[in-house]
């Protein structure tokens, strides 16, 4: 067996440690005989499954009481269209657009209502986040809605706009449990789980109590509606149970860790490692303004098309896997979520070096 380093975007890397714990557990979870993937979601076993993998991510992010923990299908898209259907009461919502995500939900929730795009990057392909400390937010919006981490550009909200009081919808799919947050601060923040937690399919939304209600757009399917999730635990149909076992164990591994202050302090040092490497460079380059870097996703560029897929190809010869850039912004990006280990970002750049010595 060889595992690559792997700086995939999503679906991406996960512990080691966690992928071993499931495979020791694959045809025997804990005396049931039997895997996780075959056992009835409302077996006992299950139960304390789901139930930990709560209890853990409550612990984990500080969430207060008056917030209900939701896993659900569909990925981060449909919660571009469940949003709005359960939250714009008066038909009113306002948008940053940041990145392609955040274009994306801005553009499904014209559906559902009138939606201001009231800042942008646009103009200067994402490259950094507006000034958001004094928007014209409309007076009747039912929420400002964000994407905190953008995935594809490599930006993040380092301070959240003021919204004037009204509530925040922040998409986290990328920077989800990278480092500590004041849930309260949000009325909903979620993400689909790929990018940092675990397998694709499953969504993680953490919802304020109060905007959990049955006054939701005309037509709303029921497995639209947040109130389905929440008055069911998230067993109003067939979960999403093997996600949501992987994501239990990633729970613990971050426990294990030191908790989200921990990860924050370990996701600083390898962003710096690769960061600073980039600034120094004469052959690479950041693509992204310095105070608004991400610290999971890191997009940089040579210049040269040709050179830019040499490198990539060169770059998974080395071990070093999954490096090209998105299709629709082109160069490299390493994604550095929780899972990839220092000694990997470590291995990237003494490549990157020796490409340098060797193409300048
Ligand atoms: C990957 C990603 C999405 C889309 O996730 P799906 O689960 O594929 O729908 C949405 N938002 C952000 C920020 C992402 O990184």
């Amino acid at each position: 067996m060889s595992r690559v380093y792997n700086f995939s975007a999503g679906p991406a890397v996960l512990p080691e440690e966690v992928l071993k714990e499931a495979q020791a557990e694959m045809l025997d979870y804990r005396g049931t005989g039997m895997s996780v993937m075959e056992m009835s979601h409302r077996s006992k076993a299950f139960d304390e499954i789901i139930d930990q993998a709560e209890a853990d991510l409550r612990t984990l992010m500080q969430i207060p009481d008056n917030y209900k923990v939701l896993f659900m299908q569909g990925g981060a898209s449909l919660q571009f269209a469940m949003i709005p259907m359960n939250l714009m009461k008066h038909g009113k919502a306002d948008y940053i657009v940041t990145g392609q995500w955040a274009k994306k939900a801005y553009q499904e929730a014209q559906k559902y209502g009138t939606v201001n795009k009231i800042a942008s990057s646009e103009d200067k392909t994402f490259s950094y986040i507006p000034d958001c400390s004094d928007l014209p937010i409309s007076e009747d919006a039912d929420y400002v809605y964000i994407c905190e981490n953008n995935t594809i550009y490599g930006t993040k909200f380092k301070t959240l706009p003021n919204t004037k009081g009204k509530i925040l919808v922040s998409d986290v799919s990328s920077c989800f449990l990278s480092e500590p947050v004041d849930v309260s601060k949000y009325g909903i923040i979620y993400g689909g789980v790929q990018k940092n937690i675990g397998p694709a399919g499953l969504v993680i939304s953490v919802i304020r109590e109060d905007l959990i209600t049955e006054d939701v757009l005309p037509g709303t399917p029921t497995m639209m509606q947040f109130k389905t999730y929440a008055d069911n635990r998230s067993m109003y149909n067939t979960p999403n149970c093997y996600g949501i076992y992987i994501c239990g164990k990633v729970f613990q591994w971050i426990v294990k860790m030191g908790g989200l202050e921990a990860m924050k302090e370990r996701n600083e040092k390898k962003a710096a490692i690769l960061y600073d490497f980039l600034d120094q460079s004469r052959l690479f380059k950041g693509t992204v303004v310095k105070e608004d870097r991400s610290l999971m996703n890191v997009p940089f560029v040579t210049g040269d098309k040709d050179l830019d897929a040499k490198f990539v190809a060169q770059a998974k010869a080395a071990g070093l896997e999954n490096l090209k850039g998105h299709r629709t912004v082109g160069g490299m990006r390493a994604s550095i979520y929780n899972a990839m280990p220092i000694e990997g970002v470590d291995k990237l750049v003494e490549f990157m070096k020796k490409f340098e010595e060797e193409n300048l």
